[in-house]
Parts: structure tokens; sequence; C-alpha cells
């Protein structure tokens, strides 16, 4: 760890929480070393832990990133924060809940200080063109006690020889601010204050309630884009998100198609 920056520390976390993050909080844990982060509220929420529980880790030694893919958390080089949400509603209506997340968390990042955070469909945390950020929802759970643990995984000041596997164009938050050290517990209680907002409010209102600021941060809208699914790939100009935070994707024959699933990835065209 650089010496600028700030070791995580619970206490600290809790004293920069906001009072409604505080409350509605079940746990907070912070560990030195943990395989993933998701990981262990999946567990925990196996277990019977209540929703609002929360855990950071200065290290992921199996951090976890969509569709199998690995997420690197070097030792305190970044933010692996996971948040543990129990939902009443059947799991149809959390459709968009991974967009709404994306909003938390680039709402966190613009109130520290960090300008031009946008957001690539589904969620992708971007600064300008390079990733700042991932995030990966998992659930389970029965119907009438359905279960969500949201992961975020953030790079605060990554070595180049650490991020030497990244195979994409990364970024982290001590080059975008500049010298002054990442305050990292006051970004984790900001990251956490903004989750539990978003997801309070995602529990009344759906992704609807969200469309209009997704807007604000979707680097994608108007670009040409190639969608990867399954067992295709199509090409097209985004053109925003509907009310369930479906990708629509204007095709050659001008046509308007509505595109949702956690197994899509989107590229931009160069
Ligand atoms: P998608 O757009 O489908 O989400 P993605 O490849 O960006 O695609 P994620 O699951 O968000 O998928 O993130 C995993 C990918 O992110 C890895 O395959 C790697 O390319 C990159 N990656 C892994 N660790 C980091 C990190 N610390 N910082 C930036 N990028 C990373």
């Amino acid at each position: 760890m650089s010496a600028a920056l700030e070791p995580l520390d619970r206490d600290r976390i809790l004293a920069e929480l906001s009072d409604v993050a505080r409350a509605e909080l079940s746990r907070l844990e912070v560990y030195p070393t943990l395989d993933s982060t998701n990981a262990y509220l999946l567990a925990g929420a196996g277990a019977g832990w209540p929703g609002g529980a929360v855990c950071l880790a200065e290290q992921q030694t199996a951090g976890r990133g969509r569709q199998g893919r690995s997420w690197l958390t070097p030792f305190g080089a970044g933010l692996a924060l996971s948040l543990l949400w129990r939902f009443q509603t059947p799991p149809e209506a959390l459709s968009g809940l991974s967009l709404a997340t994306g909003i938390a968390v680039a709402r966190a990042l613009r109130n520290s200080a960090v300008s031009e955070v946008g957001l690539k469909w589904p969620n992708d945390v971007r600064w300008r063109e390079r990733k700042l950020g991932g995030i990966l929802l998992e659930s389970g759970g029965v119907p009438g006690m359905f279960h969500v643990v949201a992961g975020i995984g953030l790079n605060v000041a990554l070595s180049p020889q650490d991020a030497a596997p990244i195979d994409q164009p990364w970024v982290d938050l001590q080059e975008i601010l500049g010298a002054a050290p990442v305050a990292r517990n006051r970004l984790a209680a900001e990251l956490i204050g903004e989750l539990i907002a978003v997801y309070l409010r995602f529990q009344k209102e759906g992704f609807p309630g969200f469309a209009e600021e997704w807007a604000r941060f979707d680097r994608v809208r108007g670009r040409r884009v190639r969608l990867q699914l399954p067992n295709a790939t199509v090409a097209g100009i985004a053109r925003g998100v509907d009310a369930t935070g479906a990708l629509l994707l204007e095709t050659e024959d001008g046509r308007i198609s509505p595109y949702l699933g956690g197994e899509i990835s989107l590229r931009v065209e160069p």
C-alpha cells in the first residue's frame, strides 16, 4: 500500500456515515483479505443475515467480475465493498437494479470531487474512456425472501505492475485527482450512503425512478456500439434505456429494440 493511502478503518467509516445509512446498516466488517467480498456476503445471506450488511476488504484474492471474469484488487490499492440487501418484491421487479447501483457509485464519486464520471451500460464505471470501477450483482433466495449482493470495485492507487493483467484501459483515482491522497474511509462511507439511499428508493419506485439520472451519466447514448449476446453479436446506435433498464439499440433498418440481461456485453465502436 502506498504510504499516502489511509488504511481502511471501521470506526472512521462509521463516523462518516449519514444518519440514514447508519440506521439501515445491520453490520459493517472490514478485512485485510477475503477471497471475494461478494462471496462472503452471499454466504452470510445463506446463514440468515439481515439485509443492510456491508463488508470491505483491503485485498481480494479471487475478486469476481461479470460472466466469470475476474476483478483485480491488490492490497490497499482500491476499494472492494459489498452490500447485502433483501427484497420482498419478486426478482422480476429488480430489473434495472444493476444500473441503479452504477448511479449510486457515480454519485459517490461525484460527491468526492471526481468529475467526468460516466456509466457504460449496464454498469461499468468509467472516467473518460477508461475503466475506474466495476459492479457485480449476485442474487439468490426463495420467493418472498430474495436477496441481492452488490459488489463494487474501485481503483484508488493501482501500480502499473499490479495492473499488468488488466486487459483493457484502466484508471485510478490518484491519477484523476492529482497529488491529493484519497480519503478512502470517507469514500467508503459515501459509497455505502449512496448505495443505501438508492436501494431504499428502488424498493419503492423501481428503475423508472432513476431513468432520468441514468441519462445524465450515460456515456454511450448516441454512439455506435456492438452488443455481444450469448450466441450472437448485434451492432447499432445506442439510444438510451427503457423503463426496465434495457438498452435501446437502433439497428441499420431503423428499428429500435430493447436488450436486457446479465450476459450481454457492450463495446463502443472506435
Ligand atoms: P462488461 O462491459 O461486459 O461488464 P468487462 O470486461 O468490463 O465487461 P467486468 O465484469 O465489469 O467486465 O470487469 C471484469 C474485467 O475488468 C476484467 O476482465 C478486466 O478486463 C477488467 N479489470 C479487472 N480488474 C480491474 C481493475 N482493478 N481495474 C480496471 N479493470 C479491471
